[in-house]
């Protein structure tokens, strides 16, 4: 039978809207709605923990702050580079993203912070962190996990790979 609040081990449908500083950075709206295996980490831990015991067709909206989110600025997360390190043809100013490789070969986000001279400095923090986080959410389904979708910990929608 499937729960009729939020719980551990239900696929949530939920629309949703993030907004950072009154701007909308990301929205379901106009699209298909987010599917998540609840209790699986795959969302945020403070968004999560207010989803917990929502019905459905219940709308909130959550206040997550920045630890509970993308995590606080990390000062560690700042390299500088030598202007001659990047490809000729790339734009060298502050809030260019790109995506370098990591020491195993992982993709890692960059942008850039500064220019000064020939000195480039890259924030590799997530885009949002030190970010609060405005969530309006509503749960607009649920059902139980399939056991293929606990044994993998995350939810197989229509578009999972
Ligand atoms: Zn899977």
């Amino acid at each position: 039978m499937t729960a009729i609040k939020v719980t551990d081990g239900q696929v949530v449908s939920m629309q949703y809207t993030l907004r950072v500083d009154g701007k909308v950075v990301d929205s379901s709206e106009g699209g298909d709605p987010l599917e998540y295996l609840h209790g699986a980490a795959n969302i945020i831990p403070g968004l999560e923990r207010e989803m917990d015991g929502m019905a459905v067709g219940e709308s909130k909206t959550v206040i997550v702050s920045a630890a509970d989110g993308y995590g606080e600025v990390n000062e560690e997360a700042f390299i500088e580079a030598p202007v001659s390190e990047f490809p000729k043809d790339m734009p060298l100013k502050p809030g260019v993203e790109m995506e370098l490789t990591g020491p195993d070969g992982e993709p890692m986000y960059a942008r850039i912070e500064s220019v000064e001279g020939e000195t480039v400095t890259l924030n590799m923090n997530h885009p949002l962190a030190g970010a609060e986080l405005h969530f309006d959410v509503k749960v607009v389904g649920m059902r139980n996990a399939t056991d293929e979708e606990m044994d993998h910990g995350h939810a197989h929608g229509a578009h999972h790979h």
